[in-house]
C-alpha cells in the first residue's frame, strides 16, 4: 500500500502545447483496427489533448490531464487503452470511474466506437437500473469496465467483479466526482485495485482536493493541460464576426475607430497580410506595426517594447511572431484570419482578459473559415457567440 500514498513529487507540467498540423492519427502509431474507427467516426487529426496524452499513455505514464469536455478527452485516454489491450489476456484489464449515469454511458459509446474493429469488451455500469443484468455481464468476464462509483460499490460486495488484474485505472471528471461526495467511494475501489497500474486523472479544473487526489493515486505523473483557462474565459469575451473576406479590413477599420482601445493585437496568418493590414489602417489613420519572420530581431523586439511600453497600441503579428510572446495587459486580440489550430486560438484569448482585467478577442469569419471556427468551438467546449455590427453592412456569411 505504501505506493499508493506516495506524493507526486515527480509532477512536471509540459507547458503550453504547441500547434504541430502534421501530427496525425497515424503518427501516434496506434493499432491499424484503431485506425479504421477513427477513420469510420470523420476524424481527420488529433485534437491538442490527444496529441500529447496519447503518446504518454502508451509509455505507461501517469497522468493528470486537465481538460473540459469538448476537448476530444475521452478519445485521449481511450484510444490508448484499446491500443495496450489489444491481443492480450481476457481479464478485465481496465477500469474507468464516472460522475455521473450520462457520463458513463458516453464514455462506453465511445469505447465500443473506437474499439468496434477490435475485441474488446465493455460494460457500462451505473445506479438507478436494475443489478441483474449488469451482473451477468460482468460476471460473464468483460475487459473493460465504465462505471459511476456507487454501483460499482454494489457489484464489488456481490464479488460480480475483482479487479486482481486490473492494469489501467481512469478518473473522468475527477473534479465533479469528489464536488458529489464520491471520496470515500473511490477510495474504497482503489484499495481494491493493485498498486502497481497506470492511473489517468482527468479534471476540467485542479482545486486543492483533486491535486490530492492526485497526489495519492498518481505516480510520478505528467500534467497536461490543454482548453481555456478558468481564469482567462472568467474574464475575456469573445465573440466572432461572420464578414466576407473582401469586406474584413473595413471592419476591422470600423472596430478600431468607433471604439477606444489601449492595446490590440492582430494575427494575420501571412507576413503579406500583416503589411497589408498596417498599410490599410494607415490609410484609415490609425497607426500600426507589423511583427513578423521578415522583419530583423531587432525589429521585432522594438516593436514589441513599443507596445508594451504602450507607444504603439496595434501591433500586428503573424502566427509564427506570436509564439513565445509575452503580452500582458492587452485589451483585444483580433484574429483577422480564423488561426488553423485551435489551440492557437486558446494562447491568444489567453493573452487578455490576464489580471482579471476584461479582455475582447473578435475573431473575424469568412465562409471558407466556418469548419475551422467549428472546430475551435469543439475543442474548447463552448460555443463562440456571433455579433454583428449594428447599422453597418459588412455582408454576411450564409450557412454558418
Ligand atoms: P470529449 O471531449 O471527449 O467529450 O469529445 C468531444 C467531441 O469531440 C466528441 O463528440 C468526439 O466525438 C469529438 N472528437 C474527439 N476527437 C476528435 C478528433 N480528433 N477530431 C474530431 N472530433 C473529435
Amino acid at each position: 500500500m505504501t505506493e499508493l500514498t506516495q506524493t507526486a513529487e515527480g509532477i512536471e507540467p509540459t507547458g503550453p502545447v504547441q500547434a504541430d498540423p502534421a501530427i496525425t492519427f497515424a503518427d501516434l502509431d496506434l493499432h491499424e483496427t484503431i485506425l479504421a474507427a477513427i477513420r469510420d467516426a470523420g476524424y481527420t487529426s488529433p485534437t491538442p489533448i490527444q496529441r500529447e496524452a496519447i503518446p504518454l499513455a502508451r509509455k505507461g505514464r501517469d497522468i493528470m490531464g486537465l481538460a473540459q469536455t469538448g476537448t476530444g478527452k475521452t478519445a485521449a485516454f481511450t484510444l490508448p487503452i484499446i491500443d495496450r489491450l489489444i491481443g492480450g489476456p481476457k481479464r478485465t484489464r481496465c477500469l474507468i470511474l464516472t460522475p455521473t449515469r450520462e457520463l458513463c454511458v458516453q464514455v462506453e459509446e465511445s469505447f465500443r466506437r473506437y474499439a468496434a474493429h477490435a475485441d474488446i469488451s465493455c460494460v457500462a455500469v451505473y445506479g438507478g437500473v436494475p443489478l441483474d443484468p449488469q451482473e451477468k455481464k460482468l460476471r460473464a468476464g468483460v475487459d473493460v469496465v465504465v462505471a459511476t462509483p456507487g454501483r460499482l460499490i454494489d457489484h464489488l460486495e456481490r464479488q460480480n467483479v475483482v479487479f486482481d488484474d486490473l492494469e489501467v485505472l481512469v478518473l473522468d471528471e475527477a473534479d465533479r466526482m469528489l464536488d458529489m461526495g464520491f471520496a470515500p467511494q473511490i477510495n474504497n475501489v482503489v484499495s481494491q485495485i493493485p498498486v502497481y497500474r497506470q492511473t489517468l486523472l482527468f479534471s476540467a479544473t485542479m482545486p486543492p482536493e483533486v491535486e490530492a487526489l492526485a497526489r495519492k493515486y498518481l505516480r510520478k505523473p505528467v500534467v497536461v493541460q490543454v482548453g481555456v483557462r478558468s481564469s482567462a474565459a472568467s474574464t475575456v469575451t469573445h465573440a466572432v464576426y461572420p464578414v466576407p473576406r473582401e469586406k474584413k479590413n473595413a471592419l476591422l477599420v470600423h472596430l478600431l475607430t468607433s471604439k477606444v482601445h489601449d492595446s490590440v493585437l492582430i494575427f494575420s496568418r501571412t507576413k503579406h497580410g500583416a503589411d497589408r493590414i498596417v498599410r490599410d489602417l494607415e490609410k484609415a489613420g490609425v497607426t500600426a506595426t507589423a511583427m513578423h519572420a521578415d522583419k530583423s530581431q531587432p525589429q521585432r523586439t522594438k516593436a514589441l517594447q513599443d507596445f508594451k511600453d504602450g507607444k504603439i497600441s496595434v501591433l500586428v503579428a503573424t502566427d509564427i511572431a506570436q509564439r513565445g510572446l509575452d503580452v500582458s495587459g492587452i485589451t483585444h486580440v483580433v484574429n483577422y484570419d480564423v488561426p488553423q489550430q485551435a489551440e492557437d486560438y486558446v494562447h491568444r484569448i489567453g493573452r487578455t482578459g490576464r489580471a482579471a482585467k476584461e479582455g475582447d478577442a473578435y475573431t473575424f469569419m469568412a465562409p471558407d473559415e466556418i469548419g475551422m471556427v467549428r472546430t475551435i468551438e469543439r475543442v474548447i467546449g463552448q460555443p463562440i457567440p456571433r455579433i454583428s455590427v449594428p447599422g453597418y453592412d459588412f455582408g454576411t456569411v450564409a450557412a454558418d
